[in-house]
């Protein structure tokens, strides 16, 4: 058996863990990328408060799903602002833009150019990137992707280069304290599909293994709990260990289905990202109780649960309790949309991990099953 394991992101895990970031900071000047909503709400000042008499400054035009144009301006802010490294503060997607402009800053060019199919690649390192998540689900802080919007919007999909990989991440769970339910809803069920993909999809290693169980379990025992009662600070501590070792899963197998199938959703019906990927989870159970159903008893075991049928019912019960849509339909979804759909799905990387493979007509047949 082969299998590779690498991940470089130094971690610092644990409640009001905030305030060890001097320490890890390198001298000079520090681009900070952030969203409007962070800086509202205090986060900025916070961050300022812990850093007297350094040289900051704040990219907070992040918006949800990032653009391409939005890594770029901060790529000039960076460069001319002199930065030696960057902080992505906030979900995912502030932590995504700071990926992208610390590279493009050292490596040059639009990050256009950089996706697949594009004209370049990266060379050389960005500047050093620290990532300091606010939600619990992307895992964004530990991942070599980036998931970016290009062409207005219309074409979302994601970046990976090692250059990606944060010097450090730090996972303070206090900072996710404020997330509303229907974010920390959807956030949870990022982590779920990235564990549950990787445990289910075809790309899996003994590490990636035990790392998605324990993720797994982890979302199944506390996200209905926090999205009750989001002041419950063990069960936010639980989420976040979720999404972390999810995420850590994840870059060592492979997502499928959700992700691939996902990124149109979010972009076509502006719907949340873990809640787009989420939607075709008991789909994915579906497939892999035919196609690895060894995998499937395992997973039922780990989680007590008798068989593929009752794993499908939890899955399906966690996601109306937490309110994620369960069809496009609720969404406007029509028939007549699919064909758009399922081509941009097709065309993700990843799609051809779901567990038995994924064909054209099968993947209409998915979309068109959830526009009833
Ligand atoms: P987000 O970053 O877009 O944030 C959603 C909203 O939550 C924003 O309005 C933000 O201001 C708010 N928010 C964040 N923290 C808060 C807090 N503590 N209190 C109150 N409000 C808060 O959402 P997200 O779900 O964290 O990230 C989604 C993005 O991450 C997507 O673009 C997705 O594709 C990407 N992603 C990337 C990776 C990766 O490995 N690079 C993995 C998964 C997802």
């Amino acid at each position: 058996m082969n299998f590779n394991f690498y991940s470089p992101t130094r971690v610092l895990f644990g409640a009001g863990r905030l305030k060890e970031l001097p320490e890890h900071l390198p001298s000079g000047k520090i681009l900070v990328v952030t969203d409007a909503t962070m800086e509202k709400l205090g986060f900025v000042d916070k961050l300022r408060a812990l850093l007297p008499g350094r040289e900051i400054a704040v990219f907070s035009d992040v918006e949800p799903n990032p653009s391409d144009c939005s890594v770029n301006r901060a790529a000039k802010l960076a460069v001319e602002f002199g930065a030696s490294a960057v902080i992505g503060f906030g979900g995912g997607s502030p932590m995504d833009v700071a990926k992208g402009a610390a590279c493009i800053a050292t490596n040059g060019g639009e990050l256009d150019d950089y996706r697949r199919g594009g004209t370049r690649t990266f060379q050389k390192p960005g500047l050093p990137i620290i990532c300091i998540p606010t939600t619990a689900g992307t895992g964004s802080e530990v991942t070599f992707a980036g998931v970016f919007a290009f062409q207005n919007g219309a074409l979302k999909t994601g970046i990976v280069t090692p250059f990606f990989y944060p010097v450090l991440a730090i996972v303070d769970p206090e900072l996710t304290y404020s997330v509303p339910p229907r974010g920390t809803a959807a956030t949870g069920l990022d982590a779920l599909t990235h564990a549950m993909e990787s445990y289910l999809g075809q790309v899996d290693t003994p590490q990636s293994d035990g790392m998605a169980l324990v993720a797994i379990r982890l979302v199944l025992d506390n996200l209905e709990q926090v999205v009750k009662n989001g002041g419950d600070t063990y069960a936010r501590e639980q989420m976040c260990i979720a999404s972390l070792v999810a995420s850590h899963a994840s870059s060592q197998a492979e997502i499928c289905l959700g992700h691939a199938a996902g990124y149109p959703v979010t972009t076509h019906y502006h719907l949340e990202h873990g809640f787009a990927c989420a939607i075709f989870l008991p789909e994915t159970v579906r497939l892999a109780a035919i196609h690895r159903p060894e995998r499937v008893a395992n997973l039922c075991r780990y989680c007590d649960l008798p068989d593929a049928a009752a794993l499908t019912s939890r899955i399906e019960a966690l996601l109306d309790s937490v309110g994620c849509p369960r069809t496009l339909k609720e969404l406007g979804g029509t028939p007549d949309q699919v064909p758009e759909l399922v081509q941009a799905a097709m065309g993700a990387r990843y799609i051809g991990n779901t567990p038995g493979g994924m064909t054209q007509p099968q993947l209409t047949e998915i979309f068109l099953n959830l526009m009833k």
